[in-house]
């Protein structure tokens, strides 16, 4: 689904230098490269602060304790995601509140969020999903009116913005991942929330690192969540590189959407709110019953595709005991979505096998 290979050989020889120099340096957690990869993700998203963590799962997580959310609290989000948007719910006690998404842009409905606050909710948690910003200035309308806090998941979405600005200095606070996959990309697992609170800031540095502030003085219970300073330094070669990174994704997709225009699917759809960075190209079929059989061909040409998300998190058997109701937008899109290789090194002469692999497949 992506060139991991071809990324890092375009830069490779700066990649290496950085962590050679890591190496070298032996300051090998919390040193001069988190905190210089800080300051340039601050000012890349425009945000007040950002604190770098393990990974995208705990950036959510921390994000939630900091906040206050807690046992007894409901959040809002979406089924429509990975896990690890839920399970982070999950671990500060509150409840995950699952409602149905947009059919067109597969991003969590601000309607059916309207209809799911209750005097319980605490938060609504959109993911920016697949790299396309939900519509955040109607989701901030709706947590305003409620005195609701708004947390951005955006582990698919560094460099997506909505009129210029950056997803994930919109809400109260924004969760990034770093995993090798996403649209930027460590060689290990690393996250990052960025805030314009001082307060969360601060609690976000004590929860990262056991709770302390100078060494061996503890005023909480807080974790080992800290970014590897290898990590940083490979990302903040790469960080450089983003604007075009996203550019040829939305290159790759345009030429997708050229391409497949006659096919019995349908291509991503815009809604225009903000600028989609496509960390997946996401196809629904018009025949949930041809899935498995284009997956089968294309994966016997050579080609990568991969259904985000087979199962929605309402029905994950995780769930089970909680018995969420039918969300039937989001069980139809399940059944019926293929993605389709995207990364900024992909040739026209890929995307053409790709169409062509499946024109053949569905013809
Ligand atoms: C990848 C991802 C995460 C989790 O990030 P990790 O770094 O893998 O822990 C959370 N939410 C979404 C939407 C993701 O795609």
């Amino acid at each position: 689904m992506v060139d991991l290979k071809g990324q890092y050989l375009s830069l490779k020889q700066e990649i290496d230098q950085a962590v050679l120099d890591v190496l070298a340096n032996c300051h090998y957690i919390l040193g001069p490269n988190v905190q210089a990869l800080e300051k340039e993700t601050a000012h890349y998203l425009n945000a007040k602060h950002t604190v770098t963590c393990a990974n995208g799962t705990d950036a959510l997580h921390l994000a939630l304790l900091a906040a206050g959310i807690g046992a007894g609290d409901e959040v809002i989000t979406t089924p429509f995601t990975f896990i690890a948007t839920a399970e982070a719910i999950c671990y500060v006690g509150a409840t995950p509140v699952f409602v149905d998404i947009e059919a067109d842009t597969f991003n969590i409905s601000v309607n059916a969020i309207a209809k799911a606050i209750t005097k319980k909710t605490k938060a609504i948690l959109p993911v920016h999903l697949f790299g396309q910003p939900a519509n955040l200035a109607e989701i901030q309308k709706l947590a305003d009116a409620h005195k609701l806090l708004v947390i951005e998941d955006c582990a698919q979405s560094f460099g997506a913005s909505i009129n210029k600005q950056q997803t994930g200095s919109f809400g109260a606070l924004g969760c990034f991942s770093f995993f090798p996959s996403k649209n930027l990309g460590g060689f290990g697992d690393g996250g990052l929330i960025s805030t314009n609170d001082d307060h969360y800031a601060e609690r976000l540095l004590q929860l990262r690192n056991h709770g302390s502030k100078v060494r061996y003085y503890h005023d909480i219970i807080g974790y080992n969540s800290r970014l590897d300073e290898i990590q940083a330094a490979i990302l903040r070669v790469k960080l450089k590189h983003i604007d075009s990174y996203n550019q040829n994704r939305r290159r790759v997709a345009q030429q997708y959407t050229q391409q497949l225009n006659d096919l019995p699917l349908r291509a991503p759809i815009e809604d225009g709110i903000g600028v989609h960075i496509y960390h997946q190209y996401t196809t629904l079929l018009n025949d949930a019953n041809k899935r498995a059989d284009v997956m089968q061909h294309l994966t016997q040409q050579g080609i990568a595709c991969a259904v985000y998300y087979p199962v929605p998190l309402h029905q994950q058997k995780a769930f089970a005991q909680a018995g969420y109701g039918a969300l039937p937008i989001t069980e139809d899109v399940t059944s019926r979505c293929l993605s389709l290789p995207i990364f900024p090194e992909m040739t026209d002469a890929q995307i053409q096998i790709v169409c062509q692999a499946l024109k053949d497949a569905l013809a």
